[in-house]
């Protein structure tokens, strides 16, 4: 982890600005439109499209526990329960209809380039002080699609954990960085599917808890070996690239966190 501590200071600083300039594009009002992406129907159970593909990307991180949103494009009963505990977290209406309040709610989450408020493509970007998205094993646009998933599960936790700052000090990792410091060797970090993330505000064992309620289902916290200083949170039931099998894997024994 040292070698993103000046990284993380780096990011922190760079995401200073577009936080400003978000404050200001919502504080516009009826702004229904989105430099991102902007949904043009109501999206309800039984409903198919790209337009649910991105709403799904979206509310990934409101699985519910041990669960996973699938990114099919079909609008069925796990999205309509993610939507629903999406719009009870923003204090929405929780009817499990993708309409107008929801995308606004959403737009409002977005920046332009798709990535949650709260997270950015640096933050998630090649470590050990490299950028960019490739020498991994898959192509640097489907490594960076991952970390645009990866990131909006991060959006849920953080907003789980209060809505305070969750830092991450590993994202992707290039295979050369990936040997650099000595991670797993299918690790998920290759495929933009990972993130190692720390928090001021709750204890590491508050992170590992709730994380098992967003999408992921890969962590590993402290009482795992070499993880006493930061949670990993993952998606490895999603990835049909890596080499493990599709199912959940989750060791925090000092939290009680476990398969
Ligand atoms: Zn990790």
């Amino acid at each position: 982890m040292r070698v993103n501590t000046l990284k993380r200071v780096a990011v922190a600083f760079a995401l200073a600005l577009p936080g400003a300039a978000i404050a200001t594009v919502v504080a516009a009002p009826a702004a229904h439109a989105d430099g991102c992406y902007t949904w043009n129907r109501t999206l309800t159970q039984g409903r198919s499209g790209n337009d649910v593909r991105q709403l799904q990307i979206r509310i990934a991180g409101w699985a519910g526990y041990r669960d996973i949103v699938e990114n099919d494009g079909r609008y069925g009963p796990k999205t309509a329960a993610a939507v629903k505990r999406f719009q009870q977290a923003y204090g929405l209406r929780a009817d499990g209809i993708a309409g107008p309040q929801t995308f606004g709610k959403l737009y409002q989450l977005q920046d332009n380039d798709c990535t949650p408020a709260h997270f950015s493509y640096s933050e998630l970007d090649n470590g050990c002080g490299e950028s960019g998205w490739s020498g991994g094993p898959l192509s640097a646009s489907q490594t960076k699609q991952n970390a645009l998933r990866t990131m909006w599960k991060l959006e849920a936790l953080r907003k789980s954990l209060g809505d305070k700052p969750l830092y991450v000090s590993s994202g992707f990792r290039s295979r050369a960085c990936n040997n650099q410091v000595g991670g797993a060797s299918d690790s998920q970090h290759l495929y933009g599917n990972a993130a190692d993330v720390v928090s001021r505000t709750s204890s590491l064992c508050q992170v590992a808890r709730n994380a098992r309620n967003n999408g992921f289902s890969g962590i590993y916290g402290p009482g795992y070996p070499d993880h006493d200083d930061h949670v990993h949170v993952d998606s490895r039931r999603e990835n049909n690239n890596d080499r493990s099998s599709n199912t959940t894997s989750w060791s925090a024994p000092d939290c009680g966190v476990g398969n």
